[in-house]
């Protein structure tokens, strides 16, 4: 195939998803050294809570954590997942949705996509739900639905669905944070819900996260567990096995900092976007993760494509590599937990449209990040273009 020679003097390397800091983080990072709060806990964990309060309203109480993954686990531990238990987990997704459902001796059971939002399929969950309870005598104990790449899930049927076999949902919005659904923000619709700061989330404390929680004591259980399930006692006492899974306060200043930039940074991720769509108009055979409908209003995290082999001429994966000749980090969708080595055995719930399998073989997730220029974004489309020969 021939290409376009790159016609840029520049050809630095374009990454796939940076952290971009708003300025005001070393301040809040300054006064905890100065303060001599350089531990877990402290005022700038407390600050970050509330400022992650305040976003996503909906009266929840937020405790921030080590990592998103410690918040799953942590919320699956209180909605009482024990060994030998299920619990109902998107397949298409990152591992970090269905690891911590291992660490407590369960046993997850995918659930494929449907193709409008790439998130779980509420009939395929029915599905699911009335077949475990058919096969094991018993109800999954949660369910994981996930709102991948920013983009919310079909929260209304899933709820709906959930409320029906009186099943906890714990929602999975790592990459979510800004996005809504019905003018609601994702991570306030479930019983409990994930939030990540990694560092190639939508903010980032270098490494972190935070449970969502719909009660105060729900929060306080969080915060018990998440330090060593300490009792009320002078002397170090426990009744419960606990978990060193509490933010530092040196991570919670960067939060903080960054909490002053979020909506900027979901505008620029939008505007990305939209830009890559206007270039890319009339490009054959290739399509995007899109809100289906206006209930929908993503924070396109990562910009999705879906490259149409047949159609547009060249598949995904030399896509990808001639991405990588001009510089270009560019990632193939997550590969679905149902064909992960480590998850041989599994049941899922899936139907012949295959939704996540075939995005797996067909879609790439393009730069995204805020700092991205015209020029960057001109290099990007350039390389698909060269590829459709346009
Ligand atoms: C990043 C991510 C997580 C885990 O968050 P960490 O903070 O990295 O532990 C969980 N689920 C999804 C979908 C993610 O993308």
């Amino acid at each position: 195939k021939s290409r376009k020679k790159n016609q840029y003097m520049n050809n630095k390397r374009i990454w796939l998803s940076l952290a971009h800091m708003g300025g005001q983080e070393q301040q809040f990072i300054q006064e905890a050294f100065d303060t001599n709060w350089v531990v877990p806990l402290g005022p700038n964990v407390d600050g970050f809570e509330k400022d992650l309060e305040n976003y996503l309203g909906e009266n929840k109480h937020i405790v921030a954590l080590s990592a998103g993954t410690a918040a799953i686990h942590l919320a699956l531990v209180q909605l009482g997942v024990g060994p030998g238990d299920e619990v109902i987990c998107q397949s298409f997704t990152f591992s970090a949705s269905a690891n911590p459902i291992k660490y407590l001796g369960a046993n997850p059971v995918f659930v494929d996509s449907e193709p409008d939002t790439w998130n779980m399929d509420p009939e395929l969950l029915r599905e699911a739900i009335e077949d475990r309870i058919r096969v094991t005598g018993r109800k999954p104990k949660a369910i994981i639905p996930v709102h991948l790449y920013g983009m919310p899930a079909k929260m209304d049927e899933i709820m709906t669905i959930a409320c029906a076999f009186e099943i906890p949902v714990l929602e999975d919005a790592a990459e979510a944070l800004g996005a809504e659904y019905k003018g609601q923000k994702c991570g306030t619709f479930g019983e409990f819900a994930c939030l990540s700061f990694n560092g190639n989330k939508m903010i980032t404390t270098s490494g972190g996260g935070a449970l969502v929680c719909s009660t105060k004591e729900e929060a306080d259980f969080t915060k018990h567990l998440a330090t060593q399930a300490r009792d009320n006692a002078p002397h170090y006492q426990h009744s419960k096995v606990g978990y060193n899974y509490r933010l530092s306060n040196i991570c919670a200043g960067i939060g903080r900092g960054q909490m002053m930039v979020l909506q900027q940074h979901v505008e620029a991720r939008r505007r990305i976007n939209l830009k890559y769509r206007q270039l890319l108009a009339g490009v054959p055979g290739i399509s995007f993760q899109s809100n289906p409908t206006t209930d929908f209003n993503s924070n396109m995290w990562l910009t999705c494509i879906v490259v149409d082999p047949a159609v547009a001429g060249f598949s995904r994966e030399e896509l990808r590599l001639a991405m990588e000749q001009e510089n270009i980090e560019t990632r193939p969708l997550w590969k679905p937990m149902h064909l992960q080595p480590v998850f041989a055995d599994t049941p899922y719930y899936g139907n012949e449209a295959k939704v996540s399998e075939r995005l797996f073989d067909d879609g790439l997730c393009l730069p995204s990040h805020p700092n991205l220029t015209e020029e960057d974004l001109q290099r990007v489309v350039d390389v698909i273009k060269g590829l459709a020969e346009m």
